[in-house]
């Protein structure tokens, strides 16, 4: 397997608050697992900056002119209680933009098998137009949208592990059977949607997961539900919004899966996509707020996707 892995200094930018934990640290301790010998097959890029205009395959251009209006010329400023823009915020959401794209680029024309994003600000709860969660642009919905438009995949999959619900993600692709959502998610938790009976047009499924499930009842999930609706589909790729922060030790949320968890799923994801989609499988960082769960996650997640 080639695998790719984009990244960049201007994630660091993106700065927040004292005490806010989706902070420029947890891209440092990505960086620092992945520094390691066993990583060095890795194929390193450089993100490159995103065009702007991809942006509206998904977000409304009223919408994305108030979030770039809002970027302060220096502090910060808050969209909302916990979303927050500092000035380099829009050169950082453009470049992890960017690297999604250039991931599906990389995927359809067999520069790389899979790839993994290392990017800030995340973006599964940024709904068409609303920011909100940490998230300013939905990466993964974006990079849907532009798989189908530049390279004409047909149907891409989106597989959401992070421990929140993606509700950006299925309110973007509602009533689009040219899409499926699978998310497993805490509930309740923020942001509060992801019951099972919330279905859209048949594409999305959720499964949803109790406070304190350990790895059998998210295996389970994931077995149950995601991967049969997966095969149902044969999507042509499969996009990962993949957050750690259902690991055990996250302080966000009561899931408590291990790093081994994130290993099986990732490969149950490309035995899917190695059936399905001729391997493309592009995974995008969402959550995971303890640097050390997120850390063993990354290295667990990247290395299951250089061995397949
Ligand atoms: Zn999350």
């Amino acid at each position: 397997m080639t695998t790719r892995l984009y990244t960049h200094p201007i994630y660091l930018e993106h700065l927040m608050p004292a005490g806010h934990p989706e902070r420029p640290d947890r891209l440092r301790a990505i960086e620092r697992a992945l520094d390691d010998e066993p990583f060095e097959a890795l194929d390193r890029v450089e993100a490159p900056e995103g065009d702007e205009q991809t942006i509206l395959l998904v977000h409304p251009e009223p919408f994305v002119e108030d979030i770039r209006l809002r970027v302060p010329e220096e502090g910060l400023v808050r969209i909302d209680g916990d979303t927050v823009v500092s000035p380099n915020s829009w050169r950082a959401a453009i470049t992890a933009i960017g690297a999604a794209n250039a991931a599906v680029d990389d995927v359809f024309t067999g520069k790389a098998d899979n790839v993994f994003v290392a990017s800030r600000p995340p973006g599964h709860h940024a709904e068409k137009t609303t920011a909100m969660g940490f998230c300013l642009f939905n990466n993964a919905a974006i990079a849907a949208r532009y798989a189908q438009r530049r390279h004409g995949a047909e149907r891409v999959a989106i597989v959401d592990w992070d421990v929140h619900h993606g509700n950006g993600t299925q309110d973007i692709f509602w009533n689009d059977p040219s899409v499926l959502y699978c998310s497993t998610h805490q509930m309740p938790l923020f942001p509060g949607t992801g019951a099972k009976s919330e279905t859209g047009a048949g594409n999305i499924v959720n499964a949803p997961l109790a406070p304190d499930t350990g790895s059998d009842l998210f295996r389970e999930a994931f077995r149950s539900r995601v991967l049969p609706a997966l095969d149902n589909f044969a999507p042509d790729l499969i996009i990962i919004s993949a957050g750690f922060d259902a690991h055990h030790r996250d302080p966000l949320a009561e899931i408590n899966l291990t790093e081994a968890d994130f290993d099986w799923a990732t490969g149950q994801l490309m035995d899917r996509a190695a059936r399905h989609s001729s391997n493309r499988l592009v995974s995008l960082l969402e959550g995971g707020y303890d640097l050390h769960g997120l850390a063993f996650s990354v290295a667990a997640h990247v290395t299951r996707l250089m061995k397949g």
